[in-house]
């Protein structure tokens, strides 16, 4: 059986890097759920932060201004090497 599925284009991100700074600082909120404020955003957690950052990254292109974006390069921070944000 033959299945016609419209294939969807993958994102192109440049820019990833396998162990960035920011992954070494670990992760100082409380463990305890409900000690909120020992516990990111209202903690400076580092490691939090920069997670939620990382995880903001698109994986499927996506369109804007009527343009589709299949194409994106990474920007970071010089200290951490986080993500700032990206480029199109
Ligand atoms: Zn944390």
């Amino acid at each position: 059986m033959k299945e016609k599925r419209k294939k969807e284009p993958a994102l192109e991100i440049t820019g990833l890097i396998d162990s960035p700074r920011w992954k070494h600082i670990r992760c100082c909120c409380s463990q305890d759920v409900r000690d909120v404020l020992h516990r990111y955003p209202i903690q400076n957690c580092i490691n939090c932060k920069f997670t939620i950052a990382e995880n903001s990254i698109p994986s499927k292109p996506f369109t804007v201004n009527g343009k589709l974006i299949t194409k994106i390069k990474i920007v970071r921070g010089k200290k951490y090497e986080d993500i700032i944000g990206w480029e199109f």
